[in-house]
């Protein structure tokens, strides 16, 4: 696979926050993780205080982008980026909890 990812011209893909449009600088976002294939960013808005995560992999078909508000810090981030994956196993379990009503159990048991 031919790699042409750039991950500084992909940070200047990260220009305005969603939720009240301000532009974002430079300083507000954080790179928590890089490599060869992606890059993993977080900006915190300077404005309204909204944390943006943001994922750039590159893909064969060139790079693609996902995006989502969190509420997680940047260190919470990273303490669930290096966590195990999820198993087959634990879809099947979820996927059972959820057709017998019982997620919501499942969670409480949990804390
Ligand atoms: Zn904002």
């Amino acid at each position: 696979m031919v790699n042409n990812f750039n991950p500084s011209l992909n940070l200047r893909l990260i220009r305005r926050c969603p939720i009240c449009n301000i532009e974002y600088k430079q300083s507000m976002i954080q790179v928590l993780d890089e490599n060869e294939f992606g890059l993993l960013t977080y900006a915190t808005c300077n404005s309204c205080g909204s944390n943006l995560l943001t994922k750039f992999s590159s893909l064969p078909q060139g790079v693609v982008g996902n995006a989502i508000l969190t509420d997680l810090k940047s260190e919470e981030v990273l303490e669930f980026a290096a966590g195990d994956d999820i198993s087959d196993d634990d879809v099947l379990y979820i996927q059972q909890a959820i057709s017998k009503k019982d997620l919501i159990n499942k969670f409480k048991d949990i804390q």
